[in-house]
């Protein structure tokens, strides 16, 4: 294995993408802020598997955190990022400092208006204001021709292929399955903040996300069941604060009067001070 190039600087970054492209090899672009796990790595093997270069992008970035959020004890794991990125054949791995991405002159933000406030949006606002931004620079930083977003995240991935049809970005937006432990509980960086009790009730999320499901397969067309169904099971797990159920059209973002086409189940739940979330995405028939 080759370990992957690492650039810090924008221009630097760019200079190498825009000359692989110029020499027709398809780009892939998985944007991460790090702590990667087998989640990410799903991501770059999908990459891998269908593009000629891989860039992966770590970045801690602070404007989609809150002030009362974990910015500062997010994880940091550049060492072993490194090693998952040569191990899955990563070629370029681009790792900007905050003043790189943030110079303190700016001030220019994106913000899908409207889906920027439900859902994950309604508890965190500014999150993917901030999350937009630092994403239309990193496709501008990286001129790829497709970029890889994980399922687990779905309101992101939504908001950014919306933002992208929005705004003419020439990028193509592919979504990628969530990865999950064994057990069901979907990976992500801050599950290592579970203790070992939250850790056995944590699975429960993806069960009751099942229990959901098979109601929607068995007939129930009735949001508001389904969303019962999810604050029931859920309110009876021992530590567990629900932050919301809600099930919502991939289209809209809008809870449907009765279930139709792509449908969104999404919880997110604290166990402890740890926020935890999860969805299932089905095509509900007519
Ligand atoms: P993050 O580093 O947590 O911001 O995530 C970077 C990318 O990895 C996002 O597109 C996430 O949706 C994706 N991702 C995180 N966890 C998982 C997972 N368990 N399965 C699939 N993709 C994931």
């Amino acid at each position: 294995m080759i370990a992957p190039r690492v650039f810090q600087k924008i221009d630097e970054i760019r200079r190498e993408v825009v000359a692989g492209r110029q020499r027709g090899l398809r780009v892939g672009l998985v944007p991460t802020m790090g702590a990667l796990h087998a989640g990410h790595a799903s991501l770059i093997q999908t990459a891998r598997a269908e593009c000629d270069v891989v860039v992966v992008t770590i970045f801690v970035n602070p404007t989609q955190f809150g002030p009362n959020e974990d910015f500062d004890r997010y994880p940091r794991t550049f060492a072993e990022d490194l090693a998952l990125c040569e191990s899955n054949g990563v070629d370029y791995v681009f790792a900007p400092d905050r003043a790189e991405m943030y110079p303190p002159d700016f001030r220019t933000y994106v913000t899908v208006e409207g889906w920027d406030s439900v859902l994950c949006g309604a508890s965190r606002p500014g999150h993917f204001r901030g999350v937009c931004t630092v994403v239309l620079k990193l496709f501008h930083a990286i001129p790829a021709d497709v970029a890889y977003f994980g399922r687990k995240d779905a309101q992101q991935w939504l908001i950014i292929r919306r933002m992208v049809r929005d705004l003419n970005v020439p990028i193509e937006v592919r979504s990628v399955e969530t990865v999950r432990e064994p057990n069901g509980l979907a990976l992500s960086s801050r599950n290592r903040f579970l203790s070992e009790s939250e850790r056995r009730q944590a699975p429960a999320i993806y069960s009751a996300l099942q229990e959901a499901k098979r109601a929607v397969e068995g007939g129930e067309r009735r949001p508001e069941i389904i969303e019962k169904l999810l604050r029931d099971r859920l309110s009876a797990v021992p530590g567990l604060r629900l932050d919301y159920a809600e099930v919502v059209s991939t289209e809209t973002l809008r809870r449907p009067v009765k279930l139709g086409g792509e449908t969104l189940i999404a919880v997110a739940a604290f166990l402890g001070s740890t926020r935890l979330i999860d969805n299932i995405i089905i095509d509900v028939s007519p």
